[in-house]
């Protein structure tokens, strides 16, 4: 894949911004198109299949396929598996199972690229408060991007977050990206981080945040497959992602319906736009 120079940021202009807009449209229903499909007895194979015919049908292309070998249209990584399973046939999902979809597209040259953590059928206290905790740690380092704050803000709000939580692992080997023309780009945007620090955020610079938290520890191990990223001491793990321009008016969540408006309201005292 193009590799891009250490400091060089892709910045998008307004029109771009809004190609990467469709793009994320995209992705945005073809998860929730898998969250209303997902349910007891259905297999992650079934949840690919139902992906690819719908980002296949909105004339984009699936990203993951056949990126550096991965053979599906989505990530499906259940339980202790924390990102990049890949969906099965046999991989049946069970009530109570947790199960973190990822998914991406590319429309237009553009890419979109967001990930939810889903609980099938009734799941634990436990694992609702999973889900909480690494969905708010996502939007509160979504909040961190800023114009004048620094990618250290990010991971730091992220990182912040998820300690005052509880006793989490916050997983430090994967983390965000830049995302525009390739969905991997730099900056490399982890999920923790000292404020102030790192390079400044502009406006037109494209973010994909996306946190990973586990029950436990926050160690993992790759299985056999060279994919499928799992736990090291076997506990439940959830993901979420989103991605993010920002803009003139702050973020502005390319893979969100409402933009992100109705999540960062509550974050917006001084913005332009959006409600109080
Ligand atoms: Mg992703
Ligand atoms: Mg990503």
């Amino acid at each position: 894949m193009l590799r891009r120079g250490k400091s060089e940021f892709q910045i998008k202009s307004d029109a771009e911004i809004a190609k990467m807009r469709e793009a994320g449209l995209v992705v945005a229903e073809t998860l929730e198109k898998l969250r209303a499909a997902v349910e007891p007895g259905i297999t992650t194979a079934d949840l690919d299949a139902i992906a690819e015919r719908h980002i296949r049908d909105a004339g984009a292309v699936p990203s993951f396929k056949g990126y550096h070998g991965f053979p599906a249209t989505i990530c499906a990584s259940v339980n202790e598996e924390i990102v990049h399973g890949i969906p099965r046939p046999d991989k049946e999902l069970r009530e109570g199972d947790l199960v973190s979809i990822d998914c991406g597209a590319i429309l237009d040259g553009w890419h979109g690229d967001s990930a939810v953590t889903v609980g099938v059928g009734e799941i634990d206290d436990e694992a609702r408060a999973l889900l909480s905790v690494c969905e708010e740690a996502m939007w509160r380092g979504i909040a961190a991007i800023r114009q004048d704050n620094r990618l250290g803000d990010i991971g730091h709000a992220v990182d912040g977050y998820i300690c005052s939580r509880g006793t989490y692992g916050n997983v430090r080997e994967y983390g965000g990206h830049g995302i525009g023309t390739e969905m991997h780009q730099d900056p490399h945007v982890p999920n923790f981080g000292k404020p102030g620090k790192g390079p400044k955020l502009v406006t037109g610079l494209c973010l994909a945040i996306e946190p990973m938290v586990n029950l436990g520890g926050d160690e993992t191990l790759l299985l056999a497959d060279d994919w499928t990223v799992i736990t090291a001491d076997r506990s439940r793990s959830a993901h979420f992602e989103h991605s993010v321009a920002l803009t003139a008016d702050g973020p502005y969540v390319l893979t969100a319906f409402d933009g992100g408006k109705d999540r960062l309201a509550r974050f917006s005292a001084g913005a332009t736009a959006g409600g109080s």
